[in-house]
């Protein structure tokens, strides 16, 4: 299809007000004879929301709060060609909506997994940033995916390189493709040089403070865990149907190769660029085709000097934590979600020290019998448990 020529693809934009939602917007803003902002979505922050609303007019905005809803439909009351609405009902109806084209995935946590089904059950684009949905539910979700015929595209930097890698034949199972691995690379975080000795007395603000992406807090403190690429190695399994055991993690902390992957004849290909997600955005909201994107091309001169080393998994246990729920089943990396954003959420409040993420994962996992259904219910309904579960070891930490 050739955006220029047709009427403008429409877009839902989910978690409008975050670091995605923005990078989408940039790029969004280059094109409007190709795309056009048709609803926006957040969760409480009123004035941003209303600012958005005022430059992209869209037909509809959804806040999951209700309260952030009602101030939202005041301050724009002058604006009459925008409906509010609230709740995370309406979030994911409006990512089903029959005139939306293209939905973009930018809620944090595994609260984006209904509008993320909604989109891929009406069969739409969906350009998927939040990766929480696919560690909770992700075979479930993949399964949604082929049946209804949505176009499922990845915009983590490291799976959207992977998927730009892989021949257009993909099919998972790898074999007939001559796929051998895949490699996502890491930065490793604001921490892979400091002294471990030192690891409890990290504040959320030096957590927040990520050498090379500039990204929303509880990805950032994922990424000082690398509980982040423990996710990751999780998503790029399911995603691309491919066992554990193949996915390989190497530290990169120029992060400008974002995935590698390995053929059967001695070939290793990479995905190279700046670190700006607008590149991933731009290659998932106009594919099979290339549009700008407004990020500089790679300099290798001046770069000079890639580095790369095996991840410090003594130093960063969450990236082995990962690989053992992954190893246990869908269940288990819903418990794993669920006890790392509760442990996440109870650090950055100033509850929980850094060296304790790991511990109370671990906690939690160990704590439940992961032998459970695999229906999305029974998912959902576990990944509640781990909350739950998580929270009680949180707070005896924190006495
Ligand atoms: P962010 O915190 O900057 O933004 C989160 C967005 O989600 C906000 O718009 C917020 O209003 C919305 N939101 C939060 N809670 C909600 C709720 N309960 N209901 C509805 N909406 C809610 O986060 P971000 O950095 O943009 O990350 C978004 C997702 O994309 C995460 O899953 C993250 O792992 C993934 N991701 C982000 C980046 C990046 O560069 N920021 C890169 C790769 C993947
Ligand atoms: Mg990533």
């Amino acid at each position: 299809m050739n955006g220029r020529q047709s009427a403008p693809q429409r877009i839902c934009l989910l978690g409008a007000t975050g670091s995605i939602g923005r990078s989408t917007l940039d790029v969004i803003a280059r094109h409007p004879q190709r795309f056009e902002v048709s609803v926006l979505t957040a969760c409480s922050n009123v004035d941003e929301m209303a600012r958005l609303c005022r430059v992209h007019r869209p037909e509809l905005a959804v806040m999951a709060d209700a309260n952030a809803g009602g101030l939202l439909a005041k301050a724009i009351a002058d604006i009459p060609e925008t409906e509010v609405m609230v709740g995370d009902k309406a979030i994911a109806q409006a990512a089903a909506m029959s005139d939306i084209d293209i939905v973009v995935a930018g809620i944090v946590g595994s609260v984006g997994l209904a509008p993320c089904l909604a989109a891929v059950q009406a069969g739409k684009r969906v350009l998927l940033a939040n990766k929480e949905p696919l560690v909770v539910a992700g075979e479930l979700l993949m399964a949604e995916a082929r049946r209804c015929g949505a176009d499922l595209l990845p915009i983590d930097s490291e799976h959207n390189g992977i998927f730009q890698l892989l021949p257009a034949d993909y099919t998972p199972g790898l074999q007939s493709s001559g796929v051998e691995r895949l490699t996502l690379t890491a930065s490793g975080g604001p921490f892979r040089r400091r002294d471990p000795g030192t690891f409890a007395t990290i504040t959320p603000q030096e957590a927040c403070r990520h050498p090379n992406w500039s990204m929303g807090e509880k990805i950032s403190v994922d990424s000082a865990s690398m509980m982040n690429k423990g996710l990751e190695v999780i998503e790029a399994a399911r995603f691309f149907g491919i066992e554990a055991d193949r996915v390989d993690v190497v530290v990169h902390p120029q992060s400008l190769v974002h995935a590698l992957v390995q053929y059967r004849d001695g070939s290793m290909l990479a995905q190279m660029g700046n670190p700006d997600m607008r590149t991933p955005i731009a290659h998932a909201l106009a594919w099979p085709q290339r549009i700008e994107a407004g990020v500089k091309a790679l300099d290798l001169v001046a770069v000079g000097q890639l580095d790369f080393e095996a991840p410090d998994e003594a130093r960063f246990p969450c990236l082995a934590l990962a690989r053992q729920a992954l190893a246990s089943g869908q269940a288990a990396t819903a418990a794993l979600n669920g006890a790392n954003e509760m442990a996440v959420a109870a650090f950055l409040r100033g509850e929980l020290r850094f060296d304790r993420l790991a511990t109370v994962i671990e906690q939690t996992l160990a704590a439940m019998d992961h032998a459970v259904a695999s229906g999305l219910e029974a998912l959902i309904a576990h990944e509640r448990e781990a909350k739950r579960q998580a929270s009680v070891f949180i707070a005896e930490w924190s006495r």
